[in-house]
């Protein structure tokens, strides 16, 4: 009886990496490309919707386009998304997703789905809230796509809130001359202005505990060698653990937000099922804050008790990259904990 259990288990934890690798091979090139609104995420949400059918469960796809499936009892649910950025990594939402299925059909209980375009701001996710159902209870499954866990030597974390985030844009305007003619004392150069604000944001950034800002682009016209800039254009994205800080880092760099996402503390009870699960399989509970954005943030924050699960990344805990790697081995320690609070939760 046990071999045949651990048979079954060995033969569920190939078929989650065969899809991953399946979802991986979309779009083809090097990494991941199913970017969000793209025929690529389509063919993603078509494998899913198969897979969840192979589930027994009732698919649906709600006015946003995102991908539910549920059993007869949708309880709690279990999901991510499905889109990537270009050239991403493999298991970034994608796992979320993949391991929602198996652990909702292991259980028999709850409801998984595949959020529309998480990467550029969650549009599938906030439609969902705005427009759809309210699922009692919501747990995601995801990388950490950070280097905590791998230093902790531990192969899951427990998400205890997620960060807030403002993404902004500034623009430097200075006068356009002849790099050769215009004396040092008469220029009005945009991008040295612009580096300064740079240096602005990190020093801001690194006096708030917990926050963290990045510029990541810069437009620079004329953008010719030999021509002082006029103009710049950059992005700024700043993050802080609560709103008071995000507040203060928003006034401090002067941005106006072009999106944001509140931070968000997640709720006890399906923290109190995780955290159960965790040690019930005598593994270290370690307690984190997410970093990034993701669509439980956007449930959370809808009002949704949810909480989230975090797989150790290797490599350094790289992510959106296609080095990104998580072992089989803590996959399979994930899909189990996120079966065993789905069944555990009331
Ligand atoms: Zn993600």
């Amino acid at each position: 009886m046990r071999n045949l259990r651990r048979g079954r288990a060995m033969m569920r934890g190939v078929r989650i990496l065969e899809r991953l690798d399946e979802l991986y091979e979309i779009g083809g090139g090097e990494g991941a490309n199913r970017p969000g609104g793209s025929a690529e995420e389509d063919r993603a949400h078509e494998l899913a919707a198969g897979w969840m059918e192979e589930a027994g469960l009732a698919v649906e796809v709600d006015a946003a386009g995102n991908l539910i499936g549920k059993t007869a009892s949708p309880d709690v649910w279990a999901g991510s998304h499905l889109d990537s950025i270009p050239n991403g990594g493999k298991y970034d939402g994608a796992l979320g997703v993949v391991a929602g299925i198996e652990a909702v059909e292991r259980v028999g209980r709850g409801a998984v789905v595949a959020f529309r375009d998480e990467e550029r701001g969650c549009t599938g996710s906030e439609a969902f809230v705005v427009r759809g159902e309210r699922p009692p209870t919501f747990l995601e499954l995801h990388i950490e796509q950070g280097p905590v866990l791998e230093q902790a030597g531990a192969p899951l974390g427990i998400v205890t809130g997620i960060t807030g985030m403002v993404r902004a844009e500034r623009v430097f305007e200075g006068v356009a001359g002849h790099a050769g003619t215009v004396p040092m004392s008469a220029r009005h150069d945009a991008l040295v202005a612009a580096v300064e604000y740079v240096l602005h944001v990190r020093n801001r950034a690194r006096a708030i505990e917990g926050a963290v800002a990045t510029v990541g682009r810069l437009e620079v016209e004329p953008g010719v060698a030999n021509v002082i800039p006029s103009r710049v254009r950059l992005s700024v994205d700043a993050r802080a653990p609560d709103r008071p800080r995000l507040d203060r880092l928003v006034a401090e760099l002067g941005l106006e937000p072009l999106f944001e996402l509140e931070p968000v503390p997640m709720a006890a009870a399906p923290l109190a099922a995780l955290r159960a699960e965790v040690e019930a399989r005598g593994l270290p509970v370690v307690e984190l804050r997410s970093g990034a954005g993701h669509d439980a943030a956007v449930l959370a924050n809808a009002g949704v008790p949810t909480a989230m699960l975090f797989v150790r990344s290797l490599n350094g805990g790289v992510s959106h990259s296609p080095d990104e790697n998580s072992s089989p081995e803590d996959i399979a320690l994930a899909v189990e904990v996120l079966a065993g609070a789905l069944a555990r939760l009331p």
